[in-house]
């Protein structure tokens, strides 16, 4: 991970001429899906200048990431210089918002710039958000502003480093160009790596025209991508749904193990990759609390935090309406009257499979951060009333795991401390300690491994905003770079990162709101 700073291009690489230094794209989207998307191409910007750079992320990538910094980085991933071999392109979605259908959503302000294959040999997107306006801006703009921008790179790091498959960003370019929001705002262009970009929605945008070729093209696409050991299976559809539905069951449990808050579950948001993606009015829980929205637009809490495993299996239950077309090819009833019933049947059973896959990964989750190597029957039991605990004396989620982690060890102060009144944990933690005494793990092994699955530092909602204030209305960077670096080590806790680990005073959590990142 680095800054601005640690760019290392020299003088000769930028007088070495006006090519752009090769980036080894391979764009089979562009490739095998023509006519599925719009060939377009990135607004130029006025002063591009390269506030950060995500050189781990590059090595991965297999960029020359010297060569990509300074003012030929400026130019690159700020859309003035489209580099050779990309095919920039804006991708075609549909989505339900809110529970209701847009039937054309889209790349409004996005460019698929490319793919490359990475030094593990998968295949990522490279691709531009707040490059202009495409085809299907709407009444948009085609732009982002420097805030939301710098907040999708930082949680997506975060995210990235606490385990949590992600979408990352590579770059993020001022563009010297003001955007009106509310007020107006400096703009930017974040550049965003992603296993892909394929959404629910891009198959709901075919499905719901009912153009079941251009459909049945996408969905191939996408399962050979993401799940090429199902190609040419003759049940390969239902294989397919069964497997994204078991990424998204184990992601969402990720989440809620972390107390993060996505915002905005719109099938849209849903990769078919199991990546979280779109960190626009996310947040992190403080005190636990399952009702918890922080998002302005979500007045009726549909995305709040105890509601994401059964949204996200409402989301799976519309891929399957938009595969349906494809599973009534399939199954042994193809052909006859009830091809229909029959595939609808096996989706149905499918995504009945979601709260099964969901709880295991779940309760594998909670298990690790009791500190439990074994499982019993009574430890989700277990969980269930530590979370009841938490909730009834509005204890902060991230404090407490990691203060249970020092009462394994005997040292209980810190934990009581969270508790306004502590006397209601001592039933509680007289059942866990007999539970831990039931595994085969010392005192100090299952500290440690406790604290390799509760983490420290999280992005703390109001530290994140102070960043962002300092970047937008001082244009400094100092305090993201700093909150950027301390989130490389979520799990060691250090004193002088001790102010970023604090929750926020209980009154400015209460009135925290979260806004989409338009
Ligand atoms: P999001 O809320 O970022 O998930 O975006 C939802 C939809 O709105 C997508 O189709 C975006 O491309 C589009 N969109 C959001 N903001 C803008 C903007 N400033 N200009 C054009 N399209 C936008
Ligand atoms: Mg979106």
């Amino acid at each position: 991970m680095s800054q601005m700073h640690s760019c290392t291009a020299t003088a000769a690489a930028l007088l070495a001429g006006p090519e752009l230094p090769p980036i080894a794209f391979d764009n089979s989207f562009a490739r095998e899906l023509e006519g599925l998307y719009v060939p377009w191409q990135p607004a130029p910007v006025p002063d591009p200048r390269l506030l950060w750079f995500n050189d781990a992320l590059a090595a991965e990538l297999g960029l020359d990431a010297a060569a990509l910094c300074g003012a030929r980085g400026a130019a690159l991933f700020g859309g003035n210089a489209v580099p050779a071999g990309a095919a920039p392109l804006a991708q075609a979605y549909a989505g339900h918002q809110f529970g209701g259908f847009s039937p054309q959503l889209g790349d409004g302000r996005a460019l698929l710039l490319g793919e490359v294959i990475d030094r593990h040999g998968q295949r990522r997107d490279v691709a531009f958000k707040g490059s202009g306006r495409t085809p299907f801006a709407r009444g948009g703009d085609g732009k982002a502003a420097l805030g939301p921008v710098l907040r999708e790179a930082l949680l997506g790091e975060a995210m990235h480093v606490l385990g949590v498959p992600t979408t990352r960003a590579l770059a993020v370019v001022a563009t010297g160009e003001p955007v009106r929001r509310e007020r107006a705002l400096p703009g930017a262009v974040l550049t965003r790596v992603a296993a892909s970009h394929l959404r629910v929605g891009s198959l709901e945008f075919f499905a719901a025209r009912g153009q079941i070729q251009e459909l049945t093209r996408l969905a191939e696409y996408a399962l050979a991508r993401h799940d090429p050991e199902l190609a040419g299976r003759a049940d390969r559809w239902l294989a397919w749904l069964h497997a994204v539905t078991g990424r998204q069951a184990r992601l969402v449990a990720q989440w809620m193990n972390l107390g993060f808050i996505h915002g905005v579950m719109n099938t849209d948001n849903m990769t078919l990759s199991g990546e979280t993606i779109d960190y626009g009015p996310c947040a992190f829980l403080e005190a636990y609390d399952p009702a918890t929205v922080f998002s302005s637009i979500d007045h009726g809490g549909r995305y709040g935090f105890g509601n994401q495993p059964r949204i996200a299996r409402w989301n799976l239950a519309r891929l399957a309406e938009a595969l349906l077309p494809l599973l009534v090819q399939e199954g042994p009833e193809a052909g006859t009257d009830r091809a229909t019933a029959a595939a609808i049947e096996r989706a149905q059973a499918v995504l009945e499979g979601f709260d099964a896959m969901f709880e295991a990964a779940h309760r594998a989750g909670q298990r690790a951060k009791l500190g439990l190597s074994g499982a019993q029957a009574q430890d989700g039991e277990l969980a269930d009333d530590w979370l009841d605990l938490l909730l009834q004396q509005q204890v902060d989620f991230t404090l407490a795991w990691r203060r249970l982690a020092d009462a394994a060890l005997g040292n209980t102060g810190p934990l009581r401390a969270l508790f306004a009144a502590p006397v209601a944990l001592e039933a509680w933690l007289a059942r866990w300690h007999t539970r831990c005494a039931a595994e085969p793990t010392t005192a100090a092994a299952r500290a440690a491994a406790m604290r390799r699955a509760s983490p420290w530092l999280i992005p703390r909602n109001h530290r994140v905003e102070e960043a962002l204030a300092a970047a937008v209305d001082r244009d400094d960077l100092a305090p993201f770079l700093r909150l950027l670096s301390a989130l490389q080590q979520p799990f060691d806790e250090r004193p002088t990162d001790a102010d970023l680990a604090e929750p926020a005073a209980p009154e400015l959590t209460a009135h925290y709101r979260t806004f989409c990142g338009t």
